[in-house]
């Protein structure tokens, strides 16, 4: 889908703004700045169309970082958004941080929608006129809580947002988008590098633009892929707080472009929340998922502590990475480049799996093979039937049972389980919903 971010100062109005294109009512939105939302992307429709909405501004600085913050913002919006909505609160008008982002957005050269907010009704249009010095072209007055101009800002928005996402575009039927994933110094720029070498070519580049390559272009085992967002495995971002925020920003945006993760574990360390958050942030996007152990060259066979982290980190992998079982592993050095050649042939299998398709007559046996051998237990002495099922979409694989009742969740990981063990889909989550009929 193509990207929509939206950028700007804290209470400017982002997240009211967010809400109103949602057209949600549970508004979370407050007055006090530093509310932290968890979820930054967000499926949006306007007129039919359907794009990525994405909210930089969940974690919101108190006065002294904000203009790192909103830089931080900007940043992850002009690398992975099409269309940037910069949002300014007409009533106070432009400040300092503004004028700074604003200079980003212009060299950017992305489409960008200058946006005046808290115009609750015409008498205040003049406030937003005033922006019009700003050099991001008409300011658009919006209120983002009574809805007013909202309507019209979406219509100028659909007018320039590509149909699919620039970067899916360029891609039908062009390489693989692979995204290299993880927390800061497990060696994901060691990987880009060892793996793929020094002739990458750099996708801005051809745009003929200066700014840091966002994706590259490289081949891995033969053939080309798009590695996706670069730049962020390669920019640090300089950041006293809300560094985690801006980090899981960037991987929920990089994801949106990739078809295929690629999470970076450090073996040396034991596995971290931040590690198995990245993970989450995989598996709620639906993209296919590939592990890579790093630094394996740090856990000699002949070394006594190499031995010992090596038995552990069996066990951690077993208690905390049980869930995604599925997901081929490959263990690596970036450093002495060992093994690196099992990553594509990982990439292809979780690629193949997520864009796997199983024809409906044999889904339907495979169901009522798996119902006859294991019926749904009674609930009140009940039993819910499945009545027929289909694969409804790839990428990642999404059946849909009808069914007359609700299916246990453990019945339903049943089903799952069952199906990786006849079609594989390894390397691909697996997306089962129910339509109950009564
Ligand atoms: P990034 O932050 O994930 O991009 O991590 P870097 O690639 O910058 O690597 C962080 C540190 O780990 C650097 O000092 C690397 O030299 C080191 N490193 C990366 N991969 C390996 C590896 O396979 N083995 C060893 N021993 N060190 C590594």
């Amino acid at each position: 889908l193509p990207v929509v971010a939206i950028v700007g100062r804290p209470n400017v109005g982002k997240s009211a703004l967010v809400n109103r294109i949602l057209g949600r009512r549970e508004a979370v939105v407050e007055d006090t700045p530093g509310v932290t939302r968890d979820r930054v992307t967000y499926k949006a429709e306007w007129l039919d169309r359907r794009f990525s909405l994405v909210d930089t501004g969940g974690w919101e600085p108190d006065a002294r970082g904000i203009d790192a913050s909103v830089a931080a913002q900007a940043e992850v919006a002009i690398d992975l958004s099409d269309v940037v909505l910069f949002v300014v609160d007409a009533m106070v008008g432009a400040t300092a941080t503004d004028e700074h982002v604003v200079k980003l957005l212009r060299k950017s050269g992305k489409p960008v929608f200058l946006v005046a907010n808290k115009i609750d009704d015409a008498r205040q249009e003049p406030e937003a006129a005033a922006l019009w010095n700003l050099g991001l072209g008409e300011p658009h007055p919006v209120s983002a809580i009574h809805g007013r101009g909202v309507a019209d800002l979406l219509d100028e928005v659909m007018k320039v947002l590509p149909t699919v996402s620039a970067v899916a575009s360029a891609e039908i039927g062009g390489p693989r988008r692979v995204a290299i994933l993880g927390r800061p110094n497990v060696g994901k720029s060691s990987l880009l590098n060892k793996a793929a070498g020094e002739e990458r070519v750099v996708v801005n580049e051809l745009a003929g633009t200066t700014r840091d390559p966002v994706d590259e272009i490289v081949e891995l085992g033969g053939k080309m892929w798009r590695l996706v967002d670069t730049a962020g495995i390669r920019r640090r971002v300089h950041l006293s707080q809300g560094a985690d925020f801006y980090a899981s920003l960037r991987t929920s945006a990089a994801l949106e472009k990739a078809e295929v993760a690629v999470v970076v574990i450090d073996v040396t360390q034991p596995i971290s929340v931040q590690d198995l958050n990245i993970i989450d942030l995989v598996l709620e996007s639906g993209r296919a998922l590939v592990i890579a152990y790093n630094k394996w060259d740090r856990l000699n066979d002949d070394d006594m502590d190499g031995q010992d982290r090596r038995r552990f980190l069996e066990r951690e992998i077993e208690r905390d990475l049980a869930h995604v079982a599925w997901a081929p592993r490959v263990n690596i050095s970036a450093k002495t480049g060992r093994h690196l050649d099992k990553l594509v042939p990982a990439l292809e299998t979780a690629l193949s799996s997520w864009d796997q398709r199983i024809p409906t007559g044999k889904f339907n046996a495979f169901l009522s093979e798996l119902v006859a051998e294991h019926p749904h237990p009674l609930r009140g002495g009940k039993q819910p039937r499945i009545l027929f099922g289909t694969q409804a979409a790839s990428r990642p694989p999404t059946f849909v049972l009808f069914t007359t009742g609700f299916l246990d969740p453990g019945y339903r990981r049943f089903i799952q389980r069952r199906l990786r063990e006849i079609y594989g889909f390894e390397g691909s989550p697996i997306v089962l919903n129910m339509r109950i009929r009564e």
